[in-house]
């Protein structure tokens, strides 16, 4: 059976180490700190947020919540986003996506100042880390790294296949694992035949949406197998895309939902509040 990858744990190995980071950075005088803008009442986003205050509070480091209305219009929230660039004690501004329809998450995501684009969703940060140059890195790609690395297992040479090719995640994901040496596939939802390279993959990243779509047989044996989605069923249940208690007989490691990928993103964005902070003090 699988070993079970609990990325609760590791995040709290992660957040012991960053408290300390924080408690440095405190004595220099400096006070990291995260501004979260949450626009609308959709109950997923908000649970979000308030998850990612959590961790600040985890970690020391100082998080604000502004909350607006889903009738904000696109130049409202643009002027907000250009008064937290301003701010010197604003060190990571993060947009709670998604954004009403009216508007452009393009224009308010490019108005963030990319030193302080904690989520890395910025165009300069997307395209830096595609070229290989530091940035700051997508949360949940940069977590599900951190997670493989966790097992031990060199990802030099590997098969790793990607479902989903998001911006949010799978795209980063192949990214990010291109530059760790793995050899990456990516499949979407116009794949044909989905099992046929799913079963080759000695790194599994599942990031469809779709509950349930990944099973036993879809899987390579001994495979590490990171299940990114979070779908709420008829039940009312969270669950993954993969179906768990089938995989586990398979896969060598296995992420649960939840308690998997989940605090392993929100822990990457307060390593990237640090970093911003650090390097927006030129520490
Ligand atoms: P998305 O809807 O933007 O992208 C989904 C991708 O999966 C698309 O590229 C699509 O082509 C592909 N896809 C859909 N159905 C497919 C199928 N049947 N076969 C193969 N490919 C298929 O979603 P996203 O933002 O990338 O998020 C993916 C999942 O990860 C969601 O469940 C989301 O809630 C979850 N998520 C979790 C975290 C976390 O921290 N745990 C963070 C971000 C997203």
């Amino acid at each position: 059976a699988a070993t079970i990858l609990y990325g609760k744990e590791i995040a709290k190995d992660i957040r012991e180490q960053l408290a300390g980071e924080v408690e440095e950075l405190k004595s220099k005088g400096i006070v990291p700190g995260l501004t979260v803008v949450l626009v609308g009442d959709d109950p997923a986003s908000h649970s979000y947020v308030r998850g990612k205050a959590r961790g600040c509070e985890e970690v020391g480091i100082r998080s604000e919540i502004i909350l607006k209305e889903a009738s904000i219009s696109e130049e409202e929230l643009v002027a907000i986003v250009e008064e937290l660039n301003e701010n010197p004690n604003v060190h990571g501004i993060l947009v709670q996506l998604p954004l009403p329809a009216h508007i452009s998450e393009k224009a308010v995501i490019g108005a963030i100042r990319s030193e302080k684009d904690v989520d890395g969703f910025h165009p300069i940060n997307v395209g830096n880390m595609m070229i290989g140059y530091d940035s700051l890195l997508p949360c949940t790609a940069h977590g599900v790294i951190e997670m493989i690395k966790r097992t031990g297992m060199p990802m030099e040479g590997k098969h790793a296949v990607v479902i989903g090719r998001s911006n949010i995640v799978g795209k980063p994901v192949s990214y990010l694992l291109q530059k760790e040496n793995a050899t990456v596939t990516m499949c979407h939802s116009r794949t044909v035949d989905l099992r046929h390279y799913t079963r080759q993959a000695d790194i599994l990243i599942v990031a469809a949406g779709k509950a349930h779509l990944i099973g036993s047989e879809d899987i390579k044996p001994g495979a590490v197998v990171i299940d990114v989605g979070v779908n709420r069923i008829d039940s009312g249940k969270l669950v993954g895309d993969v179906r768990f208690d089938e995989a586990k007989e398979v896969a060598g490691y296995l992420t649960p939902v939840p308690g998997g990928v989940g605090p392993m993103t929100i822990t990457m964005l307060l390593k990237n509040t640090i970093e911003a902070a650090k390097n927006l003090s030129a520490i």
